[in-house]
């Protein structure tokens, strides 16, 4: 039994990963079940003292789409000059409804909101680094993630959103990478669970893998507050 009550020790904030129609049924690259994540990221949000939504946001005809490249269908990949780039349906779109936040995601005027994936020949699986490994998204003051959780004392982020096994994930490898703790809640994400090339696995089970190895929890939104060491009735 946990205290409904519980806040979030204030060095933690709470990351809302790309929780729009887009990735939600009935989107154009839509999640299993991403809608089902919506009722408990709302009700998680409130523990928090700092919350960041991040908004995959891109521009017609991007690097990331499979109509961009001739004969190239979604889901292959393609080389580009960063690396190798998963191809997807065309999504989220500037100024498409699949774009927006699910309507019934609560956002509020505190909640700092990042861009990202708005360059056209970069995609941008996380908020801290795009695809590259080097360009960072920025919010409106021109300020990376890192820069912004370092500012507001943050040193743990707790993820949520869509989808797991890609721009959920890739926030995780991220964040380790520049020095924070991460735990993810495995109750308020869903992922895509694409087949790999060997067919051995998929790309959940294969982001499971890399987020043990680097330390990172999953955990169930009722098992949260033990795990951020919140005092237990
Ligand atoms: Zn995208």
């Amino acid at each position: 039994m946990t205290n409904a009550n519980w806040t979030a020790p204030a060095d933690t904030a709470l990351i809302i990963v790309d929780a729009q129609n887009d990735f939600c049924p009935g989107g154009a690259l839509a999640v299993d079940g991403g809608d089902e994540i919506i009722p408990v990221v709302n009700a998680l949000r409130d523990h928090f003292n700092l919350v960041v939504l991040t908004q995959d946001k891109h521009p017609s005809g991007h690097c990331s789409f499979a109509s961009s490249h001739d004969g190239k269908a979604p889901f292959e990949t393609v080389e580009m000059p960063y690396g190798t780039q998963v191809l997807w349906p065309d999504h989220c779109e500037d100024g498409s409804e699949g774009v927006k936040f699910h309507k019934d995601l609560i956002v509020q005027d505190t909640d700092l909101w990042l861009e990202k994936g708005t360059h056209q020949d970069i995609d941008s699986y996380s908020g801290f680094y795009e695809n590259d490994q080097k360009t960072q998204p920025r919010f409106a003051n021109g300020k990376t993630l890192t820069e912004t959780l370092n500012d507001a004392g943050i040193t743990r982020v707790v993820l949520t959103g869509l989808a797991y096994d890609f721009c959920v994930g890739w926030h995780g490898l991220d964040a380790v990478k520049d020095g924070f703790e991460v735990v993810v809640v495995d109750d308020a994400t869903r992922a895509i669970g694409m087949p790999t090339e060997d067919g051995q696995s998929d790309s959940k089970q294969d982001m499971d893998a890399q987020l043990a190895q680097n330390g990172v929890k999953v955990v169930s939104a009722a098992d949260l507050p033990q795990t951020l060491g919140v005092p237990q009735p």
